[in-house]
């Protein structure tokens, strides 16, 4: 209760007179990359927030893009910093991306930035496009978020667990321990076995985006960047897998837009501290998320890009400006 109403008095403290100016003053002269996931309505394909995928709704989406443009702001993608470009002194610079590469980015996300003349960054996963089935960790999610799958996955998955010796089996240390390779051979096996293969297609072409609305959006001038192709946590697959998951994902851009994307996402912003090196045989540029700014041009720099991610839906008006001038609520 106590660490609510702290959390609460900070919300209106960005605000205070004088106090939103000095936060927007320290923005200035850097470049602030805010990463989403899925621009949709809240409970819409619930089985995602389920896992912990984070959706931001349109409206939502709207007020926030609406807030950034009224400050002295500069909209870049990261093929633009690469190019060179840096805010001066009395802008903020400010890179919108998304990470996974959801159908409903393509669609009602892409949509808004259109109104807004702000383009962004698509970090997409290869392996959704056009998949008529489910990722391994939306699988996962679907499965245990339905009571009739539940019971069975836990049962095949939870062995795995014992030597960790944690006996609750939440969706979140599945994912995070298990390894995703066996997560995926288990949840196919168990979606044949419960005759689910038609309503895993269904769900597939709701939530993953086709060749085309790739291509559309690329050829508006928005930046189609990788998140790899399965998806998968790193440190539970191996460095073999890993860069083969890199050329895998590299080609299928290159084959689909005709150049080679310039920057690569960690999926889950799991790496390992050789990761960097093994990425930037490939991409010029690597995207983190470790709630820094870009203070300098990128030419000057490693190429490694920070970035903030969305925190969640916002409880009270503030909230949403101090997660926009902090990076964090
Ligand atoms: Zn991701």
């Amino acid at each position: 209760m106590i660490k609510r109403v702290i959390n609460r008095c900070k919300d209106y403290l960005v605000v205070l007179p004088g106090f939103e100016h000095r936060y927007i003053d320290r923005l200035k002269g850097k470049v602030s990359c805010l990463l989403y996931h899925r621009v949709e309505d809240y409970g819409e394909h619930a089985f995602l927030d389920h896992g912990g995928s984070p959706v931001i709704s349109e409206p939502d989406f709207d007020r926030e893009l609406t807030y950034l443009k009224q400050l002295p702001t500069q909209f870049y993608t990261l093929a633009d910093l690469y190019a060179g470009h840096f805010p001066d002194k009395d802008t903020i610079g400010i890179v919108i991306c998304f990470d996974d590469g959801f159908k409903c980015n393509y669609d009602q996300g892409l949509r808004l930035l259109n109104r807004h003349k702000i383009q962004a960054v698509f970090f997409q996963c290869t392996g959704f496009i056009d998949s008529k089935f489910l990722n391994w960790e939306h699988l996962l999610y679907w499965l245990h978020q339905n009571p009739k799958t539940r019971p069975a996955l836990i049962e095949r998955l939870k062995f795995k667990l014992e030597p960790t010796g944690r006996h609750a089996v939440s969706i979140r240390d599945m994912r995070d321990i298990i390894d995703s390779k066996f997560i995926e051979a288990q949840t196919l096996l168990l979606a044949e076995e419960f005759g689910l293969r038609k309503e895993i297609k269904k769900l597939a072409s709701q939530i993953y985006p086709d060749q085309q609305m790739i291509i559309n959006a690329f050829n508006q001038g928005f930046e189609i960047a990788s998140h790899g192709h399965g998806h998968y946590k790193r440190d539970t697959i191996s460095d073999e897998l890993f860069e083969f998951d890199l050329v895998q994902s590299k080609s299928a851009l290159c084959g689909l837009l005709g150049q080679a994307p310039k920057s690569y996402s960690y999926p889950f912003n799991s790496y390992t501290p050789k990761d960097h090196d093994r990425v930037g045989q490939f991409f010029n540029m690597i995207a983190n998320v470790d709630l820094a700014r870009i203070d300098q041009p990128v030419s000057e720099t490693s190429g490694l890009i920070p970035r903030l991610t969305w925190p969640g839906k916002s409880t009270n008006r503030y909230r949403m400006k101090r997660w926009l001038l902090t990076g964090k609520f």
